[in-house]
C-alpha cells in the first residue's frame, strides 16, 4: 500500500538513508500510509506492538523527515492493524459496543451527580472467552464460567475460582462479565479488586457514606470480585463484604470470586465468610501443561499478528512452566528483543536473553543496583532508600525484579540489599514489573537493555 503513496515513499527513501538497517527494516518499512490530510500523517503498522514502538521511538524522526519532504509542518500518528481488523470485527457483533453502552449507563444510574466512578465495571476488552485458551488445567473453570455468564444467579452462587498467580483467574472472571453483557445488554455487571472495596469501605466510614457505597455495590446483577485474599485480616472490611454477599445472595445476583487459594486456606478471613464462599462452586486452576503453554503462545503470536517459528514457540514454553504472564512477558521480551538488535526471532538469538540461568551465576546484588541507578540516572541513595517518587520506585521495582532474576537471594535478602524493605514490598515490586513487561514495551525494552548491560558487565568481570 506505501508504494502507491508518493509522499510516504519518499519520506520512506529519506528514512532508510538516515536509519540503521535494522531500525528501518523492523520498524519503518512495514509501517503502511493511511492517509494524510491537513497537515497529519496518519500511518499504520502490523500490530499494537510495533505502534506504539513508533510512536515512543520514531515519532518525531518521521515528522522530521516528512516536514523535509513537504516543506511544512507534519504531525504524524499510528494506528495498529490489528486494531483497525479488531474494531471493524467488533463492531459486527456489536459485542464492545453493549459493554460500552451497559458501562455508561450503569455509571449514569450508580452516581449521577459525581464523576468519582465513572467507569465502575471497567472490564479489559483483552480478557474475553474468545482469547481464553482451554487446557486440562482450566476445564473445570471455564466450564463454570460459561454456565454462570449464561444462567446466572443458580446453583454455581457463589462461583469461587482459585488458582496461583498469572494463570488467568483475572481474565475468565471478566470474560464472563463480557459475555454476561453480551447476552444480556441490560445485564448490570461490576468488576471490582479487593483492594478497592476496601478503599471504598474505608472511604465510606470516613465521610459518613456508607449508603452511597452500598448502592453501589448492592444495585448489581453480576459482581466480580477478585482477590478476594486481601481480605485477610481487615475486619472492619469483612463484615462489610458479609452483608453485601448476603444482601446480593439474597436478591438472585451471581457472584464470582477469585482468590489465590481455595477458602479452606485463607487464614484471617471470619468462618462465617469462609462458608458462604465454599456454598457454590470451587474450581480451580492449576499451571497449564507444555502443550497448552504452546496453545497460549501461539494464539498470543495470533492476536499481534508476529510470526514465531514453531521451535521458538516450543522452546518459550519449554522455559516458563508456571505462570501465564511469565511465559506473555518471555514473548513480549523476545519480539523487543529482536527488534532492537536486528537479529532474526530464532531459538538461537533469543536463547541467551530467555535464559534466566545465564545471568543467574554471575551477577552480584551490587551490580543490579549500580546498573540500574546508572541507567535510571538515580543515585545509589535514593535507590535504596523509601522514596515514592515515580521515577525512584519505578526504578526500584526493576532493580528487584532483576536482583531476583540474576542473583539467587531469597526476597527477604533482596529487601536488605535495598536499604531493608520487606519481603512483601520485594514481592509486590516483582510482580508489578512482571505484569508491565507483558503490557508496556518500553518497560519491556528498559529492562532488556539493563539485562543486556549487566551480561556484557559480568562478562568482564568474571572471565
Ligand atoms: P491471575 O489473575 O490469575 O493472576 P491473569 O488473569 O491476570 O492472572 O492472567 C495473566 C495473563 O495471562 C493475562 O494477560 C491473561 O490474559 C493471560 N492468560 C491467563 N490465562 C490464559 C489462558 N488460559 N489463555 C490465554 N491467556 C491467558
Ligand atoms: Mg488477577
Amino acid at each position: 500500500m506505501q508504494a502507491t503513496n508518493p509522499i510516504w515513499a519518499e519520506v520512506q527513501q529519506l528514512l532508510q538513508k538516515n536509519l540503521s538497517k535494522p531500525s528501518f527494516e523492523t520498524w519503518i518499512r512495514p509501517a503502511k500510509f493511511n492517509c494524510f490530510e491537513n497537515g497529519l500523517l496518519t500511518l499504520i503498522a502490523p500490530n499494537n506492538f510495533a505502534s506504539d514502538w513508533l510512536r515512543k521511538n520514531y515519532c518525531e524522526t518521521i515528522e522530521k523527515a516528512a516536514e523535509e519532504i513537504c516543506g511544512h509542518n507534519v504531525k504524524v500518528i499510528f494506528k495498529s492493524e490489528a486494531n483497525i481488523n479488531r474494531i471493524s470485527e467488533s463492531k459486527e457483533n456489536l459485542k464492545e459496543k453493549n459493554i460500552n453502552i451497559q458501562e455508561k449507563s450503569f455509571s449514569n444510574n450508580q452516581d449521577n451527580t459525581k464523576n468519582r466512578y465513572k467507569n465502575p465495571n471497567s472490564l479489559n476488552l483483552r480478557y474475553v472467552f474468545k482469547r481464553f485458551v482451554v487446557g486440562p488445567n482450566s476445564r473445570l473453570a471455564h466450564a463454570a464460567a460459561l454456565a454462570v455468564a449464561e444462567s446466572p444467579g443458580r446453583e454455581f452462587n457463589p462461583l469461587f475460582i482459585c488458582g496461583g498467580v498469572g494463570l488467568g483467574k483475572t481474565h475468565l472472571m471478566q470474560a464472563i462479565g463480557h459475555y454476561r453483557v453480551e447476552i444480556d445488554p441490560e445485564a448490570k455487571v461490576k468488576y471490582v479488586s479487593t483492594e478497592t472495596f476496601t478503599n471504598d469501605v474505608i472511604s465510606g466510614i470516613r465521610r459518613d457514606g456508607m449508603t452511597a457505597i452500598r448502592d453501589k455495590y448492592r444495585n448489581v446483577d453480576l459482581i466480580l470480585i477478585d482477590d478476594i485474599q486481601f481480605l485477610e485480616g481487615k475486619e472492619y472490611t469483612q463484615e462489610e463484604f458479609f452483608h453485601t454477599f448476603n444482601a446480593l445472595h439474597e436478591s438472585g445476583s451471581q457472584i464470582v470470586i477469585a482468590s489465590d487459594r481455595p477458602p479452606n486456606q485463607l487464614s484471617g478471613i471470619q468462618e462465617r465468610l469462609i462458608s458462604r464462599f465454599s456454598m457454590g462452586m470451587t474450581a480451580d486452576i492449576q499451571s497449564p501443561d507444555l502443550e497448552t503453554r504452546v496453545a497460549i503462545l501461539q494464539k498470543k503470536a495470533e492476536q499481534e499478528r508476529m510470526s514465531l517459528p514453531r521451535d521458538l514457540i516450543q522452546f518459550i514454553a519449554g522455559r516458563f512452566t508456571s505462570n501465564i504472564r511469565e511465559l506473555e512477558g518471555a514473548f513480549t521480551r523476545a519480539v523487543a528483543f529482536a527488534s532492537i538488535t536486528g537479529l532474526p526471532l530464532t531459538v538461537q538469538s533469543i536463547a541467551p536473553m530467555l535464559d534466566p540461568n545465564s545471568v543467574g551465576v554471575v551477577v552480584t546484588p551490587n551490580q543490579v543496583i549500580n546498573k540500574v541507578s546508572e541507567f535510571f540516572k538515580v543515585s545509589t541513595d535514593e535507590l535504596i532508600s523509601s522514596s515514592r517518587r515515580k521515577q525512584v520506585s519505578q526504578a526500584r521495582q526493576i532493580g528487584m525484579y532483576l536482583m531476583r532474576q540474576g542473583t539467587d537471594l531469597s526476597l527477604p535478602r533482596i529487601g536488605e540489599e535495598f536499604g531493608g524493605k520487606d519481603h512483601t514490598t520485594v514481592m509486590y515490586a516483582i510482580e508489578q514489573v512482571e505484569k508491565k513487561l507483558s503490557t508496556d514495551p518500553n518497560i519491556a525494552s528498559q529492562v532488556q537493555k539493563i539485562r543486556d548491560l549487566l551480561q556484557i558487565d559480568s562478562r568482564k568481570n568474571y572471565k
